[in-house]
């Protein structure tokens, strides 16, 4: 074995000792350091300094408890996560999930994955995660503020504008994030730069509700593009109905693009004639109802049971946008059957990794998370731009620095793809390139 590749595998060998059981974890950062030998063969210097096994180790990692009560006066207790994984190139950033499946393996992944993502984004912010395993689903307006307000009473002490800088995620939309900025207020005073995602009336930036969905399709457009296609009268599929597919949806179109299905975790809408975004938005958005009902108001639309992509239709290109690991090997090949020429992930880690071996040994071309769903962290560094200005900017505006950011994002990973000799493994190349810039900076500062 080479000096890289045992070096590689003894700092595997140390996670999985520290951490065994830290499934997605191990998951998140054994893909990232697979594809980095080949920089660590151009840095030795790396080796020397043992780089990857501070980068794998988070600089903070903040667990909590936080108790809440329902409704009918029943006391509840969850358990809240911060990871301030990096600080080399800025201040921690990086969303806060709201789902029964999180913990510390989850949030960890999570992290890390952001600190190679931010730094893609080109602007100054380092990577961090947090969360808890409150379900926000069924729960009254009420609940959820209650919760909200408990959780900020522990986090305000780890967080602040220049410090780290929380946004939303899985379960974290507007209505959270404004529970969240008025419990911090309330404790700490008014600093609007501590939280992203706001709304509009209290420092929020415009396009930032749109951004991953948005920065999802530029990206995937320019991957598009530099292999002389065309999203025009392209088939997409989609899967999730939240956020992200919502508005990956509305961009889809819009670029010319027809998109056959969108799902959440029950089951699937199929509708050959197109998703129509506005009406999962009233669905998703307003009423916070189902995905079932679109087939109650579409006369196109079908309603399945089971996993979107257990799903056997002629596509072109799939765009997964709900959670990780939603797609396994076996869904990998029927992408592949499908006829699908292109794969970018709205979601974080939707593939397994024997997945994105299926999509690799194929002609697919693969457009991997940290690099395709960069939008929302990078129009969140916008919107700390806006709070420090005290300045708020067009939609155009913002929405061009999207477009042009995420192009780079695009453009960057395949300068690394091809400086490195990859042949079109984007994923390598987002890796790479996310790493070079962290790893200079951790460089230049010592030992940290
Ligand atoms: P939302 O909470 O708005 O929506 C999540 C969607 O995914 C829902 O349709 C949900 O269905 C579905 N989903 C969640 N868990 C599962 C599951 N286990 N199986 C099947 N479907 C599931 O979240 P977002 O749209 O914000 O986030 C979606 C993904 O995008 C996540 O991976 C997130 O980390 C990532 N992301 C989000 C960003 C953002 O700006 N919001 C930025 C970058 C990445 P159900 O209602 O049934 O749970």
């Amino acid at each position: 074995m080479s000096n890289v590749k045992s070096h590689i595998e003894s700092v595997k060998d140390e996670i999985q000792r520290r951490d065994p059981d830290q499934s997605e974890f191990q998951e998140a950062v054994f893909t990232v350091l697979d594809s980095l030998a080949p920089v660590l063969e151009a840095h030795p210097e790396y080796i020397k300094a043992n780089l990857l096994s501070r980068l794998v180790e988070p600089e903070r990692a903040i667990q909590f408890r936080v108790p809440w009560q329902d409704d009918e006066g029943q006391f509840h207790v969850n358990r809240g996560f911060r990871v301030q994984f990096n600080s080399a190139i800025g201040p921690y950033k990086g969303g806060l999930r709201l789902h029964p499946t999180v913990n510390l393996s989850v949030v960890k992944f999570l992290g890390f994955e952001q600190i190679l993502k931010n730094s893609l984004t080109g602007l100054p912010i380092g990577g961090a995660k947090g969360g808890s395993d409150f379900d926000p689903k069924g729960k009254s307006d009420s609940e959820v503020m209650r919760f909200c307000q408990s959780f900020m009473t522990e986090l305000q002490r780890h967080i602040g504008p220049d410090l780290d800088v929380p946004a939303g995620d899985i379960g974290v939309g507007g209505r959270e994030i404004g529970y969240l900025f008025g419990a911090y207020k309330r404790l700490r005073g008014y600093q609007n730069g501590v939280l992203t995602g706001k709304g509009l009336t209290f420092g929020g930036s415009l396009a930032r509700t749109e951004a991953t969905g948005y920065g999802l399709l530029y990206y995937t457009n320019a991957l598009v593009k530099a292999q002389g296609d065309t999203l025009t009268g392209k088939r997409i599929k989609i899967s999730g109905s939240g956020n992200v597919a919502t508005y990956a949806v509305q961009k889809a179109t819009e670029l010319g693009a027809k998109v056959i299905t969108v799902s959440d975790s029950n089951g699937y809408i199929y509708d050959p004639k197109g998703i129509d975004y506005k009406v999962v938005q009233q669905i998703k958005e307003v009423e916070r109802g189902r995905i079932k009902e679109y087939a109650d108001r579409v006369a196109s639309a079908e309603y399945h049971g089971g996993s979107v992509w257990d799903f056997d239709v002629d596509y072109d290109i799939a765009l997964p946008c709900a959670t990780q690991n939603e797609i396994n090997k076996d869904q990998a090949k029927l992408i592949v059957k499908d006829g699908v020429k292109y794969i970018c992930e709205g979601a974080n880690m939707p593939s397994y990794p024997d997945a994105i071996a299926v999509y690799q040994d194929s002609n697919i071309l693969y457009g991997p998370a940290k690099a395709a769903n960069a939008g929302g962290v990078a129009v969140s560094a916008l919107e700390m731009s806006q709070n420090s200005e005290r300045l708020s900017w067009s939609f155009e505006t913002v929405d061009n620095r999207l477009q042009d950011i995420m192009e780079d994002i695009f453009e960057k990973s395949e300068a690394a793809d091809k400086k490195y000799q990859l042949d079109k493994n984007y994923q390598a190349g987002a890796n790479i390139a996310g790493f070079e810039k962290v790893a200079t900076a951790m460089m230049a500062q010592g030992l940290i």
